[in-house]
């Protein structure tokens, strides 16, 4: 098979690529208006719903926009053989690889930042200012930017360097030695993530003195958690959302709860949803998400040395000298359908994360707590009450909060 018929399978590959996420996106959006079981519409309140419509009509609109100028915008390019071309301008001005390298991609994530922070200022200032979501400050917003910029420029800039370096040495090889670099950087980034990334953007801080500590410790002490693995961080200084998160392993993992949780949600509630955090660790959740991130990166990136050696992949773009940089575009568009098959695997196995976590709530007794405050969670973050099963199926983390409702009930009622 020759050049043409890969470069014309990409094409059709982006376009299949940008009707799946429009059929899923306009199912979804159709299916949010049928009508919930009543025991469940009796929990949230009409005025709750409504917003929770427009909310939903809001964020769709808007993203099918930008999805649809973004893809397009895309398939064009790669159609019109833009990238070889700046490729090829680029080797007129540019002798040494790694700067190549580094330019190419740093033109490209800069075309994306300017197309990106326009939308992002709209998301933030327009629709979720709409909604009362929105506490940030133009200031904030642009120092954020400008951190994440710089962020993304060293890090980003770094792990290009060393793959590229690693491409001139060690071509047949390529695949392992990044494949052993890639992980070593995620485990370190997995533990120290909460050390060094969070504190550019949030302060986190241990439990305050006072009854809701007091609470915390007595269930840490039953579920054997340490106290000090517990933070609370500053999440309202830019959004009244609320959530919480577990990170981390080992020694290093910890449970952030957001600010805003203080205010709105009782003691019983927010211990409830501290065990729930407790069963991911008990679960060992973020281990078994590592070493599954691990096997399937080391999958991509063996799929990924074969196209790097295969004379006519490494140029199905149209460019007539192999690179590190054109191969690893190519690689990205060749390997979408399969990231798209993976895709509703990976939500999979995260909803029976979720089921389990919130099963060792219930076990501690925090089911009925952990049913109040999901609802509260939904209702305060406008969350959709009501996707298509199949998107659910498809996209989703977390189970939609009346299937987990349903759940804890359900183990509730084993439990006693
Ligand atoms: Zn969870």
């Amino acid at each position: 098979m020759n050049r043409e018929f890969f470069f014309f399978l990409i094409i059709a590959f982006l376009i299949l690529d940008f009707i799946v996420d429009n059929y899923f996106e306009i199912i979804n959006f159709k299916h949010r208006l049928k009508p919930l079981p009543e025991k469940i519409q009796a929990l949230f309140s009409l005025e709750t719903n409504e917003k929770q419509l427009n909310y939903q009509k809001d964020n769709f609109r808007f993203g099918m926009i930008v999805g649809s100028i973004s893809s397009v915008f895309v398939i064009l390019v790669v159609a019109f053989k833009v990238l070889p071309l700046i490729d090829n301008y680029l080797r007129l001005i540019i002798e040494n690889e790694y700067l190549l390298t580094l330019t190419f991609f740093g033109l490209i994530f800069l075309l994306s930042f300017i197309f990106s922070t326009p939308l992002e200022w709209y998301q933030t200032f327009v629709i979720e200012e709409k909604y009362g979501f929105n506490k940030t400050t133009l200031q904030l917003f642009v120092v954020d930017k400008l951190k994440s910029l710089l962020l993304s420029v060293l890090l980003g800039g770094l792990l290009i360097f060393v793959l590229v370096w690693f491409y001139n040495q060690t071509q047949n090889l390529f695949w392992l030695y990044a494949w052993i670099f890639m992980s070593a950087f995620s485990i370190f980034m997995m533990l120290f993530y909460s050390n060094l990334i969070v504190p550019l953007f949030n302060k986190q801080k241990p439990i305050e003195e006072g009854e809701l500590k007091d609470a915390i410790m007595e269930f840490c002490k039953r579920a054997g958690f340490k106290l000090n693995d517990v933070y609370v961080i500053d999440s309202s200084k830019r959004s009244t959302k609320t959530n919480a998160y577990f990170t981390g392993f080992g020694p290093k993992k910890r449970i952030v709860l957001y600010d805003n949780m203080m205010e709105k949600f009782t003691n019983e509630e927010i211990v409830a949803v501290l065990a729930h955090e407790t069963g991911h660790n008990k679960h060992r959740h973020t281990l078994y998400g590592l070493i599954t991130s691990l096997i399937s990166s080391g999958i991509t990136l063996f799929l990924l040395g074969l196209l790097m050696n295969h004379p006519v992949l490494s140029k199905v773009l149209g460019n007539d000298i192999a690179s590190f940089h054109m191969s690893l575009l190519a690689f990205g568009l060749l390997y979408s359908p399969i990231e798209l098959i993976i895709t509703p695997f990976s939500a999979i196995l995260s909803r029976q994360h979720e089921y389990q976590a919130d099963a060792f709530a219930a076990q501690y007794g925090y089911g009925p707590a952990l049913k109040n405050a999901l609802v509260k969670l939904s209702a305060d973050n406008l969350s959709n009450l009501n996707p298509h099963p199949f998107y659910v199926w498809f996209y989703y983390s977390h189970p939609p909060v009346v299937a987990r409702i349903e759940q804890v009930e359900k183990s509730d009622r084993v439990t006693k």
